[in-house]
């Protein structure tokens, strides 16, 4: 068994990459990728705590694409995180985004009569990647939500009053800069798009086109039906499947690596297909 997405303290996880690779081992996975948000500071961690236990790393990232309506989140895996590949090159940009969103979002959260600081949410994230759950957990401790999940419903979310938009990449573009830094990628959770039947398979379509990859049929929040969905849309598309819990610790309660809500079980081969479609060298 494996597990293709999880976060760390180095994005919106509330666990070391050090723990993490315990707990994959302790779920008896042979390998996890660990796919923080636009960043790979938890990587050199995570490898040398997974070189110690014994369960593989796949170095990976999640991406924020820009669609009209929805979200749009992109896996990338088989990156090397000691590379100056011109992925890591516009991290930093999106990275930059990010802290200029923060500030935003803190006046908002102002505006609306909440009591929050911008220091408040950056000591909740520590080091590395802030997002909005780091957000929602100081929202919670400060009494103006009752849970992560609330503090989105009433604030957050999209469409909700302390929503702040941010640079994201054009799907294209993030696929292109993934295959240029000699990785593939995924389509994330692919229902948060909102779309169905033929609307869905339109867009993967186009996605295709541009090069992707895979897409997330096992991910741990779906049901059995919607996960089967999946599977037949990657068949059509000829996509890799992959899946993976989202696991975030404490953020996301409930929820376990590896065997997500108690029914994820991602078997190894789909790691073995997903690394039989790594761009080879263009070196002539
Ligand atoms: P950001 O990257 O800062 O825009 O935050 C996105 C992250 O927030 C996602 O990856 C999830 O971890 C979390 N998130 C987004 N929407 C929700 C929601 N409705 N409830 C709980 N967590 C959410
Ligand atoms: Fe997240
Ligand atoms: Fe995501
Ligand atoms: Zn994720």
């Amino acid at each position: 068994m494996i597990d293709l997405h999880c976060h760390s303290t180095s994005s919106d996880g509330t666990d070391d990459p050090v723990v993490l690779a315990r707990l994959a081992v302790e779920a008896g996975l042979s390998a996890f990728a660990l796919t923080d948000h636009d960043i790979l500071e938890g990587i050199q961690s995570a490898r040398e705590a997974a070189n110690e236990v014994g369960v593989r790393l796949v170095v990976g990232c999640e991406l924020s694409c820009e669609v009209a309506q929805g979200t749009m989140h992109l896996l990338v895996y088989f990156l090397d995180d000691r590379a100056n590949d011109p992925l890591q090159e516009r991290l930093v940009a999106l990275r930059e985004g990010r802290a200029q969103r923060n500030d935003r979002i803190v006046e908002r959260l102002i505006d609306l009569g909440l009591d929050i600081t911008l220091d408040e949410v950056l000591a909740e994230a520590g080091s590395g990647s802030v997002g909005r759950p780091h957000f929602a957990s100081v929202l919670c401790r400060k009494g103006h939500a009752t849970s992560i999940k609330d503090a989105f419903d009433r604030w957050l979310a999209k469409g909700r009053p302390g929503y702040v938009e941010r640079e994201r990449l054009e799907p294209r573009d993030a696929i292109d800069l993934a295959h240029a830094s000699g990785a593939v990628c995924v389509l994330a959770h692919p229902n948060s798009l909102e779309l169905t039947g033929d609307a869905l398979d339109a867009f993967i379509s186009e996605l295709s086109r541009y090069g992707l990859d895979g897409i997330e049929a096992e991910y741990a929040r779906y049901s059995r039906k919607e996960r089967d969905v999946l599977h037949d849309l990657a068949a059509r598309h000829d996509l890799c499947v992959t899946g993976g819990s989202d696991y975030h610790g404490t953020y996301k309660p409930g929820l376990s690596l590896g065997t997500g809500y108690g029914d994820l079980a991602v078997p190894d081969e789909y790691l073995d297909l997903l690394e039989a479609r790594r761009p080879t060298s263009t070196t002539p």
